[in-house]
């Protein structure tokens, strides 16, 4: 069950939701994006997972890890704003964070799968949702092999699961083609920070792989 938080936006700071295709370069460019001066305002949400901590992860920093069962408490008690199971793990955006910074003016960036960006949407229509992707499913690949982090069965999994994320994504409110990093970033931030947007430009070649994408 949902309620919109629609009428309290007139005070409040602003919401991006960010979500892509695995392997799509999604959280260097969110990492980018924050370390910009036009972001000093902006604060990245800290999920609860239940997945294990990588290496290097730390928790209350990448996450809060924390058991099935405590998640489970937490989903009991409405604590969070969305959440959802992906690939055999759960996450979770904790609710009073982002509804403490929002109402301190301040903007969240939250980084989602697909089913919690539109969950977001669903509870915040006001929220910006912004969907990247990458120039072809050919360099996807390549970005997955590169990253060496997934067996081939699991590469193979996020690469159909890719195609049906593009075919919500494409509607989301700004999509964002990954094909050079520094254009990328730059349309981000002119969708983010900026009344005009995108230019016309990078809008044509954002189109142009979204087509190519759903062909
Ligand atoms: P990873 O385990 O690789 O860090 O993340 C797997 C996926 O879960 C990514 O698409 C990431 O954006 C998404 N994710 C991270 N935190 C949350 C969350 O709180 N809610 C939802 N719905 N997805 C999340």
């Amino acid at each position: 069950m949902y309620f919109t938080y629609n009428k309290l936006f007139l005070i409040m700071g602003k919401l991006f939701v960010i979500s892509a295709p695995s392997g799509t370069g999604k959280t260097s460019l969110i990492q980018a994006i924050l370390e910009d001066m036009v972001a000093s305002n902006t604060y990245l949400g800290i999920s609860c997972t239940t997945r294990k901590a990588r290496p290097k992860e730390e928790d209350g920093v990448s996450y809060f890890f924390i058991s099935q069962m405590s998640f489970m408490e937490k989903v009991k008690n409405n604590d969070f704003l969305e959440y959802a199971e992906v690939y055999g793990n759960f996450y979770g955006t904790p609710k009073d964070w982002v509804l403490s910074v929002l109402s301190k003016k301040e903007n969240v960036l939250l980084e989602l799968d697909i089913q919690g960006a539109l969950q977001v949407k669903k509870a915040f229509p006001e929220a910006k949702t912004v969907f990247i992707i990458p120039p072809s499913y050919e360099d996807l690949t390549r970005r997955l092999e590169t990253r060496d982090q997934d067996s081939k069965t699991e590469m193979a999994k996020r690469l159909k699961e890719a195609r049906n994320e593009v075919n919500i994504g494409k509607d989301f409110d700004q999509v964002i083609v990954n094909d050079d990093f520094d254009a990328a970033l730059e349309d981000l931030k002119q969708f983010m920070f900026t009344s005009e947007g995108v230019t016309n430009e990078r809008s044509e070649i954002i189109k142009n792989s979204l087509d190519l994408l759903l062909d």
